[in-house]
């Protein structure tokens, strides 16, 4: 697991860079991007846009991935997609202190419907009723103007074993929001702390990420759903989408810094 604290604004690490060893830089962390390699303009240019942007580093920053990177970070070439892995790992590492959290793939699927088909509650307000193509078909589900790069769908693990499902959304519908499409636990560990505690933990990471609200819907009429979210903190927005077999409720709770 990688180390965020060692991270640079660029996404590389300077533990164990022979000239950091030899004296012969401090490190640009250390340093506040003040580095012999950036001395001629004073200060290296990604360490002050990250700093001007209030992101730990590029992938991390709400423009990422910005039109100067390439040029900026030019000795790089797979610098997009470097960024982009790092802000996967910190995103999902990130969500849960109690749970193991990772993505989850066409294999999971099998144990997803498995921990969804016991919420018949939900799909007597969502139908139709859970089938390995629906999780497939929401694995790829994304909102207008959203790519795969800003789709988090995962699993939270207590050792090997699934106890909930979320579909995570950063900056949808607009830039410092975060979108819950999808949140679901075990049924046999209901009412007892632990979906609350996976939304705190969340609101935290959000956050932390620089988000300063979450949007989700629930079904109109769910009373499970609606109370759940309640209890959390979600206000109706009085907002509504209509579909041809239930009216879902748009719902929104702001995000503190302190959360
Ligand atoms: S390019 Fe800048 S941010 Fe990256 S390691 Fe060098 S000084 Fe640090
Ligand atoms: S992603 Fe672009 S705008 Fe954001 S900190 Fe990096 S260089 Fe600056």
């Amino acid at each position: 697991m990688t180390d965020f604290t060692t991270i640079t604004a660029c996404g590389e690490c300077c533990t164990g860079c022979l000239k950091k060893i030899n004296g012969e830089c401090p490190g640009c962390i250390e340093a506040d991007g003040r580095v012999p390699e950036w001395a001629q303009s004073g200060m290296c240019k990604v360490h002050a846009c990250c700093k001007e942007h209030n992101a730990r580093f590029c992938g991390l920053c709400r423009e990422f991935p910005c039109d100067k990177l390439p040029q900026m970070i030019s000795w790089n070439p797979e610098i997009i997609k470097h960024l982009s892995r790092l802000r996967d790992e910190y995103i999902i590492s990130d969500l849960s202190d109690k749970y193991e959290v990772r993505t989850l793939s066409e294999e999971d699927i099998p144990q997803v419907v498995s921990l969804c088909e016991k919420n018949t509650l939900y799909y007597q307000y969502c139908p139709p009723f859970v089938s390995e193509q629906s999780i497939r078909d929401d694995m790829g589900a994304l909102p207008p103007g959203k790519t795969a790069a800003d789709k988090y769908y995962v699993g939270f693990f207590d050792e090997d074993r699934l106890v909930a499902v979320m579909d995570l959304i950063i900056a949808f519908p607009n830039n410092t929001t975060a979108f819950i499409g999808f949140f679901m636990t075990d049924a046999a560990v209901q009412n007892k702390g632990m979906g609350s505690n996976i939304i705190t933990e969340l609101c935290d990471a959000m956050s932390r990420l620089g988000m300063k609200e979450i949007r989700l819907c629930w079904v109109e009429g769910n009373p499970q759903a609606e109370h759940f979210w309640h209890k959390n903190g979600y206000k109706e927005t009085g907002a509504t989408n209509v579909t041809e077999t239930y009216t879902a409720i748009v719902a929104r709770k702001e995000l503190r810094d302190d959360n």
